[in-house]
């Protein structure tokens, strides 16, 4: 610790509050860069490609400092929030993220943002890859029958993207157990996850997951994204959809 709580309480007492609440968050600060995250609960998996497996759609040093930095910094976080809450840091990301209405408000806000960003990216990593092939299948049906074709969802999901204000995130979202798919966006790190609806894919649209490479031209990177992505891994996640199943 920074301060001893006596020797802080000792000099508080002589300052004004404004000065008091600054020297404790300054205190606070201090205590999170200095005392390593928990180990657990939550994991940062590793890619799993190598960086640069996305190039030339996704930068490989884009892809370390996403990945190695703003993720780990989210689990990091995460397991920080909870480092005093037993009984949340055994749930499931998944019930963790639909129940936040039941965590303690003092942790709420870092745990809807570094767990929604943990799910987000955890998901994001997945349904990447390179030579990612074309839908098929009951998820091309499905799309067919959601959208008109696979040009049209991929057309609403970029200007959906494109119009989200800042930073935030493009889904489409599936429905347990049914071929409904609905595209949405979602401020921060929000998720669909947050209320019970299970994500069949996702894009990143914060500027730390384009701007190296396309700067201010997030419809330049929503476009070239589609080059990424995987779709044997997205029909998984179509499956257990079908299967009724809300997974990260
Ligand atoms: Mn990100």
């Amino acid at each position: 610790m920074l301060f001893s709580r006596r020797a802080f309480m000792t000099s508080a007492a002589a300052m004004p509050v404004g000065i008091m609440a600054a020297s404790g968050a300054i205190a606070l600060i201090g205590q999170a860069m200095a005392q390593p995250a928990p180990d657990g609960p939550h994991k940062l998996a590793p890619l799993p490609y190598a960086a640069n497996a996305l190039e030339p759609h996704i930068d490989a040093q884009t892809m370390e400092i996403h990945h190695g930095r703003h993720h780990k910094a989210y689990v990091d976080n995460l397991n920080r929030a909870l480092a005093d809450q037993p009984a949340l840091a055994a749930l499931a990301l998944t019930d963790l993220l639909k129940r936040l209405n039941e965590v303690p408000e003092n942790i709420r806000i870092a745990v809807r943002n570094n767990g929604g960003g943990h799910a987000n990216h955890t998901m994001f990593w997945t349904i990447m890859g390179a030579n990612g092939g074309a839908p098929s299948g009951a998820l091309l049906a499905a799309i067919d029958k959601n959208f008109g074709s696979v040009e049209n969802m991929q057309q609403a999901f970029n200007d959906a993207g494109a119009r989200q204000f800042g930073a935030g995130w493009v889904f489409v979202q599936g429905t347990p157990g049914s071929d409904k798919l609905e595209i949405v966006s979602r401020p921060n790190q929000d998720t669909p996850l947050m209320e019970g609806r299970p994500v069949l894919m996702g894009n990143d649209v914060w500027e730390h997951a384009y701007y190296l490479k396309y700067q201010n031209r997030r419809a330049d990177y929503l476009k070239a994204w589609w080059n990424v992505v995987n779709w044997s891994a997205v029909a998984k996640r179509y499956e257990a959809i079908q299967a009724g199943k809300v997974e990260i």
